[in-house]
């Protein structure tokens, strides 16, 4: 058995030096505001024990984090009938990139890349009737967290400045791969975007991949075979163009945002999460790499 708190220590003693490096994203204004120099982890144990080093309790923008819940919720819903409108391929480009759309006809690389998020939001809202409040809802119960919400004045500066975004999802639009009319897609991913989690919140959030589909409170979300295929999208597209160095360093399913935070799994282990919001020239916390690497070299735990 590993000492999981004995590792997060020295985990974050090593990454130390790292913390603070990197830029805080700006293109979205509230989001320039945040401390570079924080920095937390946390584990939370398929079993229920959940581990934390920093300030793994302080809430943060979780932005590209709620990707990977609205592509389980969209799944769970509407089983492989996704995958017609979305690719599973790395796109090898950054994530707001509009110039592969084109080539491709309106149908994204994959849905961790901005295009694909807007399909996957447009579907769940056409599922649901309320995408953002869908991805809350869950959110709140697998962290056993009520107090999970929106961030309403990042949600407001996204908006301001979403011009890319109303770009991408207008021009997939324009080849039927968007059902719901622009601005409303827009709106609930920007709010899907704004929720704001802790380290603590989101490891226990992402249980549900360590445990093969099932939920915190045990009824089934994903088969077997559905979170799997979450697990590998995140492997391959999980990090953007850095998918690649983080297969290579990391070794484990990961996902992560410009708030700076970043989501594991060690499926029958673990949810993992990890926080500082410098980020390198992908849009990855530079701290949070190194404090995955970091931690799957130590514990030897890794998908491989
Ligand atoms: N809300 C951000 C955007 O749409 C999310 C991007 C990210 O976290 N990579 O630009």
């Amino acid at each position: 058995m590993h000492d999981f708190q004995a590792i997060l220590d020295e985990v974050m003693a090593a990454v130390r030096p790292v913390v603070g490096q990197g830029r805080v994203a700006n293109y979205i204004p509230a989001l320039a505001s945040v401390d570079p120099s924080r920095f937390g982890m946390a584990l939370a144990t398929v079993d229920g024990d959940v581990f934390g080093v920093g300030d793994w309790r302080m809430p943060f923008s979780v932005q590209s984090i709620s990707k990977v819940f609205a592509l389980a919720l969209t799944l769970s819903r509407d089983g492989d009938a996704i995958w017609r409108r979305v690719g599973k391929e790395p796109s090898g480009n950054p994530f707001n990139s509009l110039v592969q759309l084109e080539y491709e006809q309106g149908v994204p690389r994959n849905p961790f890349i901005n295009a694909g998020a807007l399909v996957m939001t447009d579907r769940l809202l056409s599922l649901t009737g309320d995408s953002r409040g869908a991805v809350r809802d869950f959110l709140r119960a697998e962290s056993g967290n009520p107090a999970v919400d929106f961030d309403a004045v990042v949600a407001a500066s996204e908006a301001e400045h979403g011009h890319r975004n109303a770009a991408l999802a207008h021009f997939m639009k324009s080849y039927g791969n968007i059902e719901n009319p622009v601005p409303l897609v827009l709106e609930h991913y920007f709010w899907q975007c704004s929720l704001s989690m802790s380290c603590a919140d989101l490891a226990r959030a992402c249980g549900f991949l360590a445990r093969h589909g099932r939920t915190a409170g045990g009824t089934r979300l994903l088969s077997r075979s559905q979170a799997k295929q979450v697990n590998a999208v995140m492997l391959t597209c999980g990090t953007y163009d850095a998918a690649g160095e983080f297969a290579y360093r990391v070794g484990l399913p990961c996902k992560s945002g410009v708030g700076g935070g970043i989501i594991a799994v060690i499926p029958n282990r673990c949810g993992l999460c990890v926080w500082g919001p410098g980020l390198d020239s992908h849009g990855n916390s530079v701290a949070g790499v190194e404090a995955l690497d970091r931690f799957t070299t130590l514990t030897g735990l890794s998908v491989f």
